[in-house]
């Protein structure tokens, strides 16, 4: 705690005085470009990988980055996508997973999660993103990157399911992107629609 608490201190003395007069227009309200939902992970670090500043996205996290379908009880994903494109007007939402993602990792090995409760229940949203990788019947070392990768696919199809967004869809306010942040290499794999694939985020 110690260390946070000189990051505050540093963060007044040094980095605040050089943004003042953002974070005063920023404190009269937000007008965001992007909705970034991505995992939990303390390597993903979505202003520094799309190079914003404060106040240009609006950010959802949770382990494994998953969107449960629309049902009316996920309240906290319904209420932060509905407040981003109906209150803020958002037109772009990514989703972001990552490299070496543990609630991937679980996913392909539920019995690890056993004992972890509430995790366990959570890892359920990946369900269908494990069914479609283990039907390539890849070998073990490909696997971890598939489903990483199919599970962002099928939270863009769960995202679909929420009337702002499926609203949004059919007026053709709204672009939702998949990506995949590489840890190692600090490249983003970007999903295309028309060949099912991932491909490398370029010029
Ligand atoms: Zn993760």
């Amino acid at each position: 705690m110690h260390d946070l608490r000189l990051g505050v201190l540093k963060f007044q003395r040094h980095v605040y005085p050089h943004k003042k007069a953002l974070f005063q227009k920023l404190a009269k309200g937000q007008t965001p470009q992007a909705l970034f939902i991505t995992c939990a992970d303390s390597r993903v670090e979505p202003s520094l990988i799309v190079q914003t500043d404060p106040g240009q996205l609006f950010v959802d996290r949770n382990p494994g980055n998953f969107i449960p379908p629309f049902h009316g009880e996920n309240a906290s994903e319904a209420a932060g996508i509905q407040y981003a494109l109906d209150v803020l007007k958002i037109r772009n939402i990514v989703i972001c997973g990552h490299t070496d993602c543990g609630a991937m990792k679980a996913v392909l090995d539920p019995e690890s999660a056993e004992e972890l409760r509430c995790v366990k229940k959570w890892l359920v949203n990946g369900k269908d993103a494990r069914k479609r990788t283990m039907a390539k019947k890849l070998p073990k070392e490909r696997q971890l990157q598939d489903v990483i990768e199919r599970n962002v696919v099928v939270q863009m199809e769960h995202l679909r399911t929420y009337p702002s967004v499926s609203r949004a869809l059919a007026a053709g306010e709204l672009e939702i992107a998949g990506w995949v942040y590489d840890i190692e290499h600090g490249k983003v794999l970007e999903y295309h629609a028309d060949t099912d694939e991932f491909r490398v985020l370029g010029r």
